[in-house]
């Protein structure tokens, strides 16, 4: 998996950040299957900053513990070996790499912007895991943090055509792909190739590779790469909030790696808002600045909520819609006349209803299968959809019938579409099995309220006339239209 190429240019590379001595003893102990907190304790004493952030670390709301640590061997207990030694990467990494020499990186680079993404999307996957209620928490930390260790790589290695690409660029896969095109590889690549070079773990190492790739299928419950791969999409929104596009991103993003809804994102933000200081306080970085991190907080929640109920709206919707043609239900159908019938006699507007029974369709399903005829109602459905305005009302009346309420339409005027709907259904070939080509005809009953005449006194009376006139038309042939009369 290690190209060969990306580990030349990183092994001639002089201007490679090197890792001070504590953390690649720590990285020894990640490695290290036996590694007990003694020698934990040990290392990290060597380094009096890193030993005040794990004490600051383990007495953070963070971790929610009741005891309080007043030293690194209690603060290791308190956290335990494994999370002491990937906190203590984690800081490790970002101290040195934040702090060290910018010597050899593009005049462009903006360092800024890279912390600030790197310990958003830290402090974003391991919310995800708390939501998710994972035992990876401190993992995926530092996978969030890192998970873009190859961008920096990429600006040290290639500094002069990295600096061509566009570094100010804020939506991530915009600029991998530009990578790609150009390298033939992205930071996903390089960074895994930069952890393998400092022996970082491969399960972490391996992390920045899979959270850049395709979500796996959901069914396996939440992984150490969904969770950071759907960091990656909170870190873009934060960097540069307000944008609602970004927030649709997220939520695809999130439902395709983990199957969260937006609800559940509102609740990853409420954790992300609580650990902020924290995460700040640790990692010696402000996100945010100036500008209130309360406010950015509560505006991505309340887009989410937006878009969590116009998805409601969606299903609701949806519920109002036959399953199999996706017209109007019955049930929707009366409601819509109802109110167009009352509209239409209080302010003397024109309506037009009319039904759309198909013909011998009991002989296409006997002829050719009831899966045919279902496919053959749901091509009749999609040319009627396909010619009418918006605010005309398209349902399925009953088995093989439809109906459509047109509002403000004269039987004059509808003249026109209906002739359409009929010549169009007559028109369907629709093959099935490969084999046969079925087609079908329909007969239309239309009729109108106009002109005050005060013909239909309920809504059902216009049903009622659309009917005598389907069956007029059926009786003299099928394939026609019938426009109701008094004199039928
Ligand atoms: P006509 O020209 O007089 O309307 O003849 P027809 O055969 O269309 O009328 P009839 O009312 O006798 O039969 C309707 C048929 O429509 C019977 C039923 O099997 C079929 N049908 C109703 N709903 C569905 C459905 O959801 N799927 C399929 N495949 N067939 C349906
Ligand atoms: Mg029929
Ligand atoms: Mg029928």
């Amino acid at each position: 998996m290690l190209d060969e190429r990306i580990k030349k240019r990183l092994d001639f590379c002089t201007t490679l950040p090197t890792l001070p001595a504590v953390a690649v003893k720590i990285i020894e102990l990640a490695n290290d299957p036996d590694a007990d907190i003694g020698t934990a304790c040990q290392y990290i004493s060597l380094d009096p900053v890193l030993s005040a952030k794990l004490l600051k670390a383990a007495n953070a709301p963070l971790y929610k513990s009741r005891r309080v640590a007043t030293n690194v061997r209690q603060a290791v207990s308190i956290l335990g070996t494994h999370s002491v030694i990937v906190i203590a990467l984690s800081f490790s990494l970002s101290n040195s790499l934040m702090k060290g020499s910018r010597s050899g990186y593009p005049a462009n680079f903006n360092h800024d912007i890279f912390w600030r993404r790197s310990i958003t999307s830290a402090l974003a996957s391991r919310a995800l895991g708390e939501k998710l209620a994972v035992s990876f928490l401190d993992d995926l930390l530092l996978a969030g943090l890192i998970q873009e260790i190859g961008i920096l790589a990429f600006a040290v290695t290639m500094s002069a055509e990295y600096a061509q690409i566009q570094l100010e660029t804020l939506d991530h896969d915009t600029q991998l792909k530009t990578e790609r095109e150009t390298f033939g590889f992205g930071h996903d690549e390089m960074g895994y190739a930069l952890l393998r070079k400092w022996n970082i773990p491969d399960f972490i190492a391996l992390s920045c590779i899979a959270s850049h790739s395709h979500p796996g299928p959901k069914n396996h419950g939440p992984t150490l790469q969904s969770c950071v791969a759907v960091s990656r999409y909170l870190a873009d929104y934060f960097l540069c909030p307000h944008d609602n596009n970004k927030i649709n991103i997220l939520v695809e993003a999130a439902y395709d790696w983990l199957g969260m809804t937006s609800e559940e994102l509102i609740d990853v933000v409420a954790i992300m808002e609580k650990g902020l200081g924290s995460i700040e306080d640790l990692f010696d970085l402000s996100i945010y600045g100036s500008i209130d991190a309360t406010t950015v907080m509560a505006e991505a929640k309340e887009l989410l909520m937006i878009h969590n109920l116009a998805k409601v709206k969606d299903l609701e919707e949806k519920s109002q819609r036959d399953g199999l043609t996706g017209a109007y239900n019955r049930l929707y159908f009366d409601d819509t006349l109802r109110r167009e019938f009352n509209l239409s006699a209080q302010y003397n507007l024109p309506l037009t209803v009319a039904i759309i029974d198909l013909d011998y369709f009991k002989q296409i399903n006997d002829t050719y299968g009831h899966v045919a005829g279902d496919s053959l109602l749901t091509a009749v459905a999609f040319t009627i959809f396909e010619q009418i305005r918006q605010d005309d009302t398209f349902s399925r009346f009953g088995g093989e019938e439809f109906a459509l309420i047109l509002p403000g339409t004269t039987l004059d005027a509808s003249r026109n579409l209906i002739e359409r709907l009929k010549d169009s259904i007559a028109k369907i070939n629709l093959k099935v099995d490969n084999e046969f080509v079925i087609n079908v005809t329909a007969s239309i009953g239309v009729v109108s309220n106009e002109g005050g005449t005060n013909l239909f006194r309920v809504p059902l009376d216009m049903i009622k006339a659309a009917d005598i006139a389907l069956y007029a038309a059926k009786n003299s042939g099928r394939n026609r239209i019938v426009e109701w009369h008094p004199s039928l």
